[in-house]
């Protein structure tokens, strides 16, 4: 069922609430986008909460992030959103935050990519870890250009978090699922070791998905 643009605004204002009550975004950071067509992105506005945007708060941008609607700026990392969606025209949804957790992942130069849990490793992957780029310029797009095509998900450099997916709910899962992992990172960091999957037992899970994938098409 394709949905309306009203719908889809609904949809930004529940994520944004929701990565607000997670403490993904502090004061007005963060910023979430969907794709509505091949023509229109459509993206949270600069300077609101994420726990207090309002539907009519959402701003409607060309694919080259000129503004076509609404009331309200643009976020200021609306070019990394754009580059995400010409990177990979399969992906529907594109959400940034500075979840606390695997934020100090990016901080201590550390990338999320250890095959350690079934679940992260089926829906995520390995999260690779970008140089820092300056928010808000062509420096972070650069930082990230190479890691987009092969992963899920992104950790910026001293920074944050990108993840992305075919829609809204997939991509502001993986960003939930990232901070959660970066938990049980952690905790494996505090036991003093870790037993990663092997590669046939990641061989099994991917297929293992692939055919869940398969049957819930099927439905
Ligand atoms: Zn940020």
């Amino acid at each position: 069922m394709i949905k309306t643009d009203g719908q889809h605004r609904l949809d930004l204002v529940q994520a944004g609430r929701r990565f607000d009550e997670s403490g993904f975004c502090p004061a007005t950071s963060g910023n979430l986008s969907v794709r509505l067509d091949a023509w229109r992105v459509m993206i949270t506005p600069t300077g609101v909460s994420k726990g207090a945007m309002k539907p009519e708060d959402m701003v409607v941008v060309s694919p080259k992030g000129e503004h076509r609607f609404g009331r309200k700026h643009a976020s200021s990392e609306k070019d990394m959103h754009l580059l995400v969606y010409r990177l990979r025209p399969e992906v529907g949804a594109v959400v940034h935050a500075h979840p606390p957790k695997a934020t100090a992942f990016a901080c201590a130069g550390l990338a999320l990519d250890q095959a350690l849990a079934t679940e992260f490793s089926m829906m995520v992957g390995p999260v690779p870890l970008a140089r820092y780029g300056t928010p808000g310029t062509p420096d972070l797009a650069a930082s990230l250009e190479g890691l987009i095509p092969g992963h899920n998900a992104v950790l910026m450099g001293n920074h944050g978090v990108v993840a992305y997916g075919k829609d809204l709910f997939e991509a502001a899962g993986r960003m939930e699922m990232i901070e959660h992992f970066a938990e049980i990172v952690q905790g494996t960091l505090l036991a003093g070791r870790q037993t990663p999957l092997t590669p046939e037992d990641l061989a099994k899970l991917h297929e293992a998905a692939r055919r869940y994938g398969e049957r819930s098409k099927g439905r």
